[in-house]
Order: C-alpha cells, then sequence, then structure tokens
C-alpha cells in the first residue's frame, strides 16, 4: 500500500488529516538542559490535547542522538490515536552530548545511518553510546 510510513505503519496520504509538522514529543540535549521532554505520560497527555486540536498527525523532528524513542513514539501514537511520523537527521554539534560519536565519523557513516533509520527503522536506543559501523560490515554494534 503506497503511504506515508507513521511509527505504526503505512497511512494513505489522504487520512494524514492536519499536519503538526514540526514536533518533538520526546527529547534530550545538552543545549537545553532541564529542558528534557521525556516523561511518557506527559508526552501521551499532550498528545492527545494535540488530536483534540483537530492535528491528526504529527511530524517529530527529533534529529539522531537527541532522544529519540521509537517504541515509545508507536505507544504514544497508539494512545492518542495520532498518526507519527519519525524524522532523521542531524543537529548542529552544539546539541550532542560531549564525545558523541556522530562528530569525528566519516561522512559515509553518517549516510548510513540516515539510511538504517529510513529503510530498517529507527534503533531503539537512538544509537546512544555505539558508533555505527557501515551496513556491509554487519549490524551496528
Ligand atoms: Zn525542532
Amino acid at each position: 500500500m503506497p503511504g506515508v510510513m507513521t511509527v505504526r505503519g503505512p497511512v494513505a496520504a489522504g487520512e494524514l488529516g492536519r499536519v503538526d509538522a514540526h514536533e518533538h514529543l520526546f527529547l534530550r540535549t545538552p543545549a537545553l538542559p532541564g529542558d528534557d521532554f521525556w516523561d511518557e505520560e506527559k508526552s501521551t497527555a499532550e498528545a492527545r490535547l494535540v488530536g483534540e486540536s483537530g492535528i491528526r498527525t504529527v511530524v517529530d523532528l527529533t534529529p539522531v542522538g537527541l532522544g529519540r524513542r521509537p517504541s515509545a513514539l508507536a505507544r504514544l501514537a497508539e494512545a492518542s490515536g495520532l498518526h507519527v511520523i519519525a524524522a532523521t537527521g542531524y543537529h548542529r554539534s552544539a546539541h550532542d552530548p560531549s564525545g558523541h560519536w556522530a562528530r569525528p565519523v566519516d561522512a559515509d557513516v553518517l549516510v548510513d545511518v540516515l539510511v538504517q533509520d529510513l529503510t530498517t527503522g529507527i534503533d531503539d536506543r537512538d544509537w546512544s553510546g555505539r558508533t555505527p559501523r557501515r551496513p556491509a560490515s554487519g549490524p551496528a554494534s
């Protein structure tokens, strides 16, 4: 079925309804200390309010390494009734935790992570604490 891939599977474009195109349902960044969005119950409650406002779909633009939680997003989507589209990408270095693997690695590895996110799904630990390897050498460890 052609459609838009959400955290719970593909949805026909005509079913997306009104879209909030830039949201962070979960986020943890050193650039905003103490301003984390990490409580699943609070995020789900806020998602329900978003749904009650007439929005049917939320695009979560949280980048690699900043607290993407695909399983929690799927639970939130189911509980709130929203369609949630998760993104991939990198933010500027100010948002990387100290020593994060993303800055010293080759561009090819950065690209491989994005491609894996798009083709096999987002790593449930958001690549935290792990240095991805090229897919040709096996899955990230
Ligand atoms: Zn943003």
